[in-house]
């Protein structure tokens, strides 16, 4: 297995170049004080669709051959990466079949078909998306892009990271949001290359702490589907690609509580004037509870994204 590395990192940035946001890195007087620290806030809820996974199913779909192009792509996603390759497909005028959970977000469903994808809908919690989707993609000679476990996804999810040192310097730590680990293991390309002695963290929900258990124990560890408001880290292992690359590049995997990620949404909406999803909450949770001494540093946290139903959010921030 060849893993990617950061030269990948920056031959997706130059591929996404004129088609994805540079995002901004926003501060907040408020936060550094809260935390004692020089807080860098890089927020991919401001990407196209709304998160970091544009990111990833561009580069990866740009990549395609004319034949793969024809045929098009089938992706399963419980939603930022439906959107995703569906922009990305419509974009490089291709078709995009998606297979997502029945009780995915509306507004992501809704986001989808909006651009333009079939959506094939399933449920979460007793078929298994992987063989469904790959059936599909059989039948129909189309070419399947996983949500975070493919080179160019992880090397395309690494241009924020990239952008984040590009813009700030080096940095002493950074936290990431942790799914299945696409984002983080493209961080942690990123910042090997480019801020060498910075700690990199993934943080994911405490309720699936699958990533923290494979990284203690240097396997990859499967648990069952955990129920988390971060719907976006449902997720119930790592790739093969993304924890080669976190048990050598990453420095530890730190849980976030549900009720410390409606305290960050809080935060952020109240402070920052921002919405972020749950999910895109995680780095900040993290830093703020994690354990980490912070004190005078240097610390870059990736907003992930910004999807949730206004209902939904309304529903959670509400005291
Ligand atoms: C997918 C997603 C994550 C997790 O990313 P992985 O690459 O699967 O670790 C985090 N936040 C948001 C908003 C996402 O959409």
């Amino acid at each position: 297995m060849q893993l990617p590395t950061y030269d990948d990192v920056a031959a997706a940035a130059r591929r996404l170049e004129g088609h994805a946001h540079r995002t901004p890195v926003l501060r907040s007087r408020t936060a550094d004080t809260l935390l004692g620290a020089q807080l860098f806030f890089k927020c991919e809820n401001f990407q196209r669709m709304g998160a970091f996974k544009f990111r990833g199913a561009f580069n990866a779909l740009s990549q395609f051959t004319p034949a793969q192009r024809k045929t098009g792509v089938l992706a399963f996603s419980s939603g930022n990466h439906a959107q995703a390759v569906a922009l990305s497909a419509r974009i490089l005028g291709m078709p995009a079949a998606i297979v997502m959970p029945l009780d995915a977000p509306a507004a992501k469903l809704a986001a989808t078909r909006g651009y333009g994808a079939e959506v094939i809908t399933y449920d979460r919690f007793t078929e298994d998306r992987q063989a469904i989707s790959q059936r599909l993609a059989l039948e129909r000679g189309m070419t399947l892009i996983p949500p975070y476990d493919h080179p160019d996804v992880l090397a395309g999810q690494g241009t924020a990271a990239k952008e984040l040192f590009d813009e700030v310097g080096e940095l002493d730590h950074l936290f990431v949001c942790l799914g299945g680990g696409g984002l983080l293991s493209g961080s942690a390309l990123a910042a090997r290359a480019l801020s060498p002695r910075c700690k990199v963290y993934g943080v994911e929900p405490q309720a699936g702490n699958d990533g923290q258990q494979s990284f203690q124990r240097g396997e990859i560890v499967h648990i069952n589907t955990p129920q988390t408001i971060a719907d976006g880290a449902q997720t119930q292992f790592l790739g093969q690609y993304t924890f080669a690359i976190i048990r050598r590049d990453v420095d530890d995997i730190l849980t976030a509580s549900d009720a410390q990620l409606v305290q960050a949404m809080r935060f952020f909406a109240e402070r920052m004037k921002m919405l972020v999803e749950p999910t895109g909450c995680l780095g900040f949770a993290g830093a703020q509870h994690g354990g980490v001494a912070l004190e005078s540093a240097r610390v870059g946290v990736i907003i992930s994204g910004g999807n949730v139903d206004l209902a939904r959010f309304a529903q959670l921030v509400a005291p």
